[in-house]
């Protein structure tokens, strides 16, 4: 198989699968409990803790952790209920449906801006506060691509996920600015010092807390820099060159997107069309984001990038992790091509066009 949906979800690290089964065994207590089992598990738990501060530049006591970056948004955009907030129409739908339920006219404002997009890779601008606003970003698709620093970006908010890292999927963590309006989305529970209520999920941190580590001590920033840039540039300019009627979706010139997100439209092909032909050969990639997947509405990020639903419908997300090679973009020209020429002229979009 070629896994190309990196983006959506990254395969286990097999360090992590280790880390998970020796906290199965050894760090099973409920982490609040005042025994000793209990201190143990209560240790991986701030042993992660303090791992993630350090590689985002923030304090262990501003890290809260969560089943995920949907409840970290959801968190964030409770906390500034009945009060304005501003999306970029960029975000993912965690964020943006939240949003759209909770958001009123009171000040302070809140501001989310994503730094990297899930969808094409493309880099936000983030807006600048004053005292009468806020700023949150999710960072779900940045921590361990490129190097992250909460404080310099000036975030009173943040968002992460531990399985697009090669972490467990039903962990993730919060930001929350030392001094920030912060209001408990989970109450019932007197857990992360009552901001988080729901017994510690000991095994998945444990999880979280090896995917962590192994970015921090290989420097996964650098490897998705050099190495995964080059396979994800090559791909996109193998496509141009090979296959008519392709278009990129991604910017992907240094400093303007993710190195390990291509999105590209093929004219007159249906991005699920494709998809479904490429599983067939087993090369797994995506149609825009995969929660929105049986969706048949256009991506909104295509849909606010380019503003046309044929783009939208027409695109495939390839994401690229650190095991994806330069034989995978062989393996994907090998067939992609043929793929996209069969869809082209069986298409009535480019029919109903050229009559
Ligand atoms: N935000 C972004 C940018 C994402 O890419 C995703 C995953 N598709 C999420 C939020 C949701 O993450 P989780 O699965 O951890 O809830």
């Amino acid at each position: 198989m070629v896994y190309l949906d990196n983006a959506a979800t990254v395969p286990l690290l097999p360090c992590v699968r280790q880390a998970m089964h020796e906290a199965e065994e050894k760090f099973f207590a409920n982490a609040s409990a005042l025994h000793t089992p209990g201190h143990l598990a209560m240790n991986k738990v701030e042993e992660c803790r303090a791992v993630l501060a350090e590689l985002v530049g923030a304090e262990p006591s501003e890290i809260i952790f969560t089943s995920g970056a949907t409840e970290s948004n959801n968190t964030i955009i409770r906390t500034f209920e009945g009060h304005q907030i501003d999306c970029s129409p960029m975000e993912h739908h965690s964020l943006l449906e939240a949003a759209r339920i909770y958001k009123g006219r009171e000040l302070p404002k809140l501001y989310s801006y994503m730094l990297y997009n899930n969808e094409t890779g493309e880099k936000l601008k983030l807006p600048v506060t004053d005292g009468n606003s806020f700023l949150h970003s999710d960072l779900t698709q940045t921590l361990g691509k490129v190097a992250v620093n909460v404080k310099d970006l000036g975030l009173d908010y943040a968002t992460f996920s531990a399985h697009k890292i090669g972490g467990p999927i039903g962990v993730g963590a919060l930001y929350v600015r030392d001094g920030a309006p912060f209001k408990f989305l989970l109450v019932g529970g007197n857990q992360e010092h009552k901001r988080r209520g729901g017994t510690y999920n000991t095994v998945g941190i444990a999880g979280f807390l090896a995917a962590l580590e192994y970015a921090r001590d290989n420097k996964t920033w650098d490897i998705y820099n050099k190495t995964v840039r080059k396979i994800r540039d090559t791909l996109a300019k193998r496509i141009l060159v090979g296959i008519p009627g392709s278009s990129l979706n991604t910017d992907t010139r240094r400093g303007k997107s993710l190195p390990n997100i291509l999105n590209v439209s093929f004219e007159a092909a249906e991005g699920e069309s494709i998809q479904l032909y490429l599983d067939a050969e087993g090369i797994v990639v995506s149609t825009g984001s995969a929660c929105a997947a049986g969706d048949i509405k256009p991506s909104h990020v295509l849909m606010a990038k380019t503003g046309d639903a044929e783009i939208a419908h027409s695109s495939i997300r390839f994401s690229f992790g650190l095991d994806n090679t330069m034989a995978d973009v062989e393996r994907v020209m090998e067939v992609l091509p043929g793929i996209i020429d069969r869809l082209q002229k069986i298409s009535t979009i480019k029919r109903s066009k050229d009559e």
